[in-house]
């Protein structure tokens, strides 16, 4: 197969290790910078252009879109579907699951275990909004943020407005979430590959930190999941759509709680921890199930 990997830098880990994956199993890898692919999007026939050439004979895709250019990234692998090209995760999920409030409400319609959230614009709703997920100690995130950044512990109700109202002041958008304690600084992420979890690691805080990011200095280790946290992690991805995710999870005292789905899972911690090639899992997907023309929206909605 001919496979194009959606990719700002062919030097990041996964990127590097989809492209090798493929080769290893004899197909055409090709790595196309997201931001460097244009369009014209009103042609008849859609094409995508590439460093002065029409790309042309792709059998799949695989895009890694980076939160910074999920609206353009999305535009573009939207034009690969309508070009037939498969993707391996479409277009519409990847907009869905990037979009945290969104996705919460999404998940939480099909009855997918959640930390109670809540969401609110007007700085005379922050005493309610604190009462409504449970009062202090809460957790407050940005949702734009990424890597932990912008999640913000606050262990007291006053400690909560202060913080609510500096972000309601900086014009961000922000959501509170009851704090689960008993997950100790730890989450799981479920890595998901069609209707399986192919590899899980479990990610623990350091030291006075409570946000398990490895980016934040957290640190991976192995674990076996339950059954149920299995049947969540796949259930949260199917709902978004997506066939590939990195579904975080805490463990809570009422069973698991996902915190969000990811559709652009990085592959060094996890294969790093598990010893997998994931990778190569993900290409055995594409070489299952990339049909020409077999996308499902193939760019609508
Ligand atoms: P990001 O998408 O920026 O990584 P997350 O929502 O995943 O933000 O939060 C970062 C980390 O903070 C999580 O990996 C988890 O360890 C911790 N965390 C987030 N929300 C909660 C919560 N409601 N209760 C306990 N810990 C949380």
């Amino acid at each position: 197969m001919k496979i194009a990997v959606l990719s700002r830098n062919p030097r990041l880990y996964s990127t590097r290790r989809l492209v090798e994956a493929g080769q290893q199993r004899g197909h055409d890898m090709v790595v196309i910078d997201t931001l460097r692919a244009y369009m014209n999007i009103a042609s008849h026939k859609p094409q995508i252009h590439y460093r002065g050439q029409a790309l042309e004979g792709f059998d799949a895709v695989i895009p890694r879109i980076g939160a910074s250019v999920t609206f353009y990234g999305c535009a573009v692998l939207r034009q690969f579907e309508m070009m037939g090209v498969y993707p391996l995760n479409e277009s519409v999920a990847i907009s869905r699951s990037r979009d945290k409030l969104r996705a919460l409400q999404l998940l939480s319609r099909k009855g997918i275990g959640l930390p109670v959230t809540g969401f609110a614009h007007s700085p005379d709703d922050i005493p309610d909004l604190i009462q409504m997920v449970g009062g202090a100690p809460l957790v407050i995130k940005v949702l734009e943020g990424t890597q932990g950044m912008g999640v913000v512990l606050a262990e007291t109700a006053k400690a909560a407005e202060s913080v609510i109202e500096a972000f309601f002041g900086l014009k961000q958008d922000i959501m509170v979430q009851e704090y689960i304690q008993e997950a100790g600084g730890a989450d799981i992420r479920c890595f998901v590959v069609g209707d399986k979890v192919i590899a899980a690691m479990k990610r623990q805080a350091k030291a006075g930190e409570f946000r398990s990011n490895l980016h934040r200095g957290g640190s991976a280790s192995l674990i076996k999941i339950t059954p149920e946290e299995r049947m969540t992690a796949v259930r949260a991805a199917k709902v978004m759509g997506l066939n590939v995710a990195g579904v975080d999870i805490l463990r809570s005292n009422h069973g698991p709680l996902v915190m969000e789905v990811n559709s652009s899972p990085g592959l060094e911690g996890i294969e790093t921890t598990t010893g997998k090639d994931v990778a190569g899992m993900i290409i055995q997907y594409l070489e299952k199930n990339a049909e020409p023309g077999q996308t499902r929206t193939k760019g609508r909605g």
